[in-house]
C-alpha cells in the first residue's frame, strides 16, 4: 500500500471518530483532499483508493489537472484558493464547487462563465470571521449581500459558508473561528439555506467537525509535505 492510501485510511478513521465523539453521522462530513502542488499521479492514487473530492488553490493548475485527469469519472474539483475574477474562466469548466466566493463582482463573473458553459457551479461564500488582517474572505457585514447575489445568479447554486482561520493558530485556538462560522450560518438562514460549512485542515479538522464542519480540507495529512 502506498503512503497516500494509508494516510487516506487514517484520515477517514479520524473523521469517523471525531464525528462519533459528538454524535454526528460520519457520512455528513465530506473529505476534500487538497492536492495543490502535488502530482496528478498522487491524485490518481487517492482516486484509486476511493477519494472523489479534490481541492486546488491555483486556477491554472486546477484547469491543467482537470484536463489531464478527465478520464477519472465522478471526480469533483473544489476550488479553495483566492480566485481573481480574470481567472474564473479557468475553473468554471471543471469545478463542481468554488469555496472562495468573496465578492459580488466575483459572483457576477462566475455566473457569466457558468452560463456560457451551460453548467451549474456550486458556491460557498468565504468569510473572514476573525476580521483580523487577513487578505481574503468577506467581512461579516458583507455576507448577506453576497449570499443574495449567488442566489440570484444564473448558473450558480448557493451551498454554504467557508472560512480559513489565521495559519499560525493551535488547533484549540481555531475553535472560536469555527463556532463563529456556525453561528453566522444561523444568522443567515441556517441549514435550510446554507447546508455546508467548509472548515478545518490537517491539524484541526477534528475540532472543526466538533463545531459542525460538513467539509474538511485536508492536504498534508494525506499527500505529505508540499514541495
Ligand atoms: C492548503 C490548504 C488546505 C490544506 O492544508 P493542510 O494543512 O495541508 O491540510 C486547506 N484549505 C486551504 C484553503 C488551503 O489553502
Amino acid at each position: 500500500m502506498t503512503n497516500i492510501t494509508k494516510n487516506l485510511q487514517a484520515v477517514r478513521q479520524s473523521i469517523r471518530e471525531a464525528a462519533s465523539s459528538c454524535d454526528r453521522d460520519p457520512e455528513s462530513v465530506t473529505l476534500v483532499a487538497v492536492s495543490k502542488r502535488h502530482s496528478t499521479e498522487a491524485i490518481r492514487t487517492a482516486y484509486a483508493a476511493g477519494q472523489r473530492d479534490f481541492g486546488e488553490n491555483y486556477a491554472q493548475e486546477q484547469r491543467d489537472k482537470a484536463v489531464e485527469l478527465a478520464d477519472l469519472d465522478g471526480i469533483r474539483w473544489h476550488f479553495i484558493g483566492h480566485l481573481q475574477r480574470n481567472k474564473a474562466k479557468h475553473v468554471a469548466p471543471s469545478c463542481a464547487l468554488v469555496e472562495t466566493v468573496d465578492s459580488v463582482r466575483l459572483v457576477e463573473e462566475l455566473s457569466r462563465q457558468a452560463v456560457r458553459l451551460d453548467r451549474v457551479v456550486s458556491c460557498l461564500v468565504q468569510v473572514n470571521v476573525g476580521e483580523e488582517e487577513q487578505k481574503f474572505g468577506c467581512d461579516r457585514e458583507e455576507v448577506e449581500e453576497i449570499l443574495r447575489a449567488v442566489e440570484k445568479a444564473e448558473g450558480l447554486e448557493l451551498e454554504g459558508l467557508m472560512t480559513i482561520p489565521p495559519w499560525d493558530l493551535e488547533p484549540q485556538e481555531t475553535r472560536v473561528h469555527f463556532s463563529a462560522l456556525a453561528q453566522l450560518r444561523e444568522r443567515h438562514g441556517g441549514r435550510a439555506r446554507l447546508p455546508h460549512l467548509s472548515m478545518g485542515m490537517s491539524h484541526d479538522f477534528q475540532v472543526a467537525i466538533e463545531e459542525g464542519a460538513t467539509m474538511v480540507r485536508v492536504g498534508t495529512a494525506i499527500f505529505g509535505p508540499r514541495t
